[in-house]
């Protein structure tokens, strides 16, 4: 692509959208970022990139984003992890706004070439999730139509709005379905934060204070797969480039139970904690996988970053994380 070709990417403040404008500045492309929240908050501010700060949510600041976009890639949406989505179902509608008007504007632009939108796991039917012993979910899963409610739904409607515009106005949309994305970078505390960063978290709080315990959300025997970032940066512009006009997974198909995945970060930041089961916490699906064989198939690849490799970059970035917060804590109250 020559230089001159914009791309956009709506959510740029964001985990996934951050690391996506890093690798666009990294292969010199020229590059608008966009986020809801003040440029100070974005997780990486990256300078190479015209970083702007507005509501997509508004279709006339998706008209003026868009505006001489070659490539927009849609990321922007109010999202967290189980305990935020089970909670906030209504705003994770709202992003249909934020969608809606992402693709009015893409139109509007009369320049957009390839638009990505990202959407989620969280579309596939809830029958196809009771055992944790899973069968992975095929692309066809999703139908007949029984997603998470709120968040999956809008997912689920958004798919389609792509697919008809494509359809009926020709814009060429790609859309991935990310299953459980981690790494550094990302929300790790708040409330929005998803499993991988939040047992990090919690196992790096229990080194630093010398706790023995560590919460579980469920009993721990829920299962689930965990796609590091630079899997998903790879595959979302592999995708983009390809013909694949039908949403299809990009995951790690390496599952794990909860309870795996902190023995693992036990193991890698060398302690064993007691662990505490909270049965009543919100736990999501009891199990789901992604089944790789389409991706295989259509893009002769697929995510393989081994899940100990992906967390111990997590895990060591988390804790650098908190131990900069308390030394500058340290600091303030001297
Ligand atoms: P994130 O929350 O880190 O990033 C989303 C960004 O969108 C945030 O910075 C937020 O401020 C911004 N945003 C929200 N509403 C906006 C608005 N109205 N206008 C402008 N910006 C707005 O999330 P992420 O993990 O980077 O996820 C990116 C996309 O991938 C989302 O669409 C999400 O639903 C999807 N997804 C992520 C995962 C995952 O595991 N991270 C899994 C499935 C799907």
């Amino acid at each position: 692509m020559p230089n001159k070709d914009l791309i956009v990417v709506a959510g740029g403040g964001g985990f996934i959208g951050g690391h996506l404008v890093g690798e666009f500045l990294r292969q010199g492309k020229k590059v608008r970022s966009v986020d809801i929240k003040p440029i100070d908050e974005w997780y990486q501010i990256h300078k190479g990139a015209e970083n702007v700060r507005a509501d997509l949510k508004d279709k006339a600041s998706c008209v003026k984003v868009c505006k001489g976009a070659t490539e927009v890639y849609q990321l922007a949406a109010d999202m967290g992890g189980m305990g935020f989505i089970e909670n906030n179902k209504a705003l994770c509608m709202l992003s249909v706004l934020t969608n809606t008007h992402m693709l009015m504007g893409a139109k509007e632009a009369g320049t957009v070439k390839r638009f990505f939108y990202s959407s989620s796991a969280c579309v596939y039917n809830g029958d196809k999730q009771k055992d944790a012993n899973v069968t992975a979910l095929k692309e066809e899963d999703a139908y007949p139509a029984m997603p998470e409610d709120g968040y999956g739904w809008e997912k689920l409607f958004s798919e389609r709005m792509c697919r008809h515009f494509r359809e009926d106005y020709g814009l060429q949309a790609r859309v991935c379905r990310f299953h459980n994305v981690y790494g550094p970078f990302g929300t790790w505390e708040g409330g929005r934060e998803k499993a991988p960063a939040a047992i990090c978290r919690k196992v790096a709080e229990a080194k630093l204070s010398g706790a023995g315990t560590i919460e579980i959300w469920g009993d721990g025997e829920q299962t689930r797969s965990f796609m590091y970032i630079d899997d998903c940066v790879y595959g979302t512009q592999a995708l983009m480039r390809s013909d694949v006009r039908d949403p299809i997974n990009l995951g790690s198909d390496e599952l794990v139970t909860i309870n795996q995945l902190v023995d693992i970060v036990e193991g890698i930041a060398g302690l064993k904690l007691k662990r505490r089961f909270i049965r009543d916490a919100p736990r999501g699906v009891r199990g789901r996988n992604s089944d790789n064989t389409l991706i295989k198939q259509k893009l002769g690849w697929a995510p393989s970053i081994p899940l100990l490799e992906g967390m111990q970059k997590t895990y060591r970035w988390i804790h650098e994380e908190m131990q900069k917060r308390s030394g500058e804590r340290r600091r303030a109250y001297r």
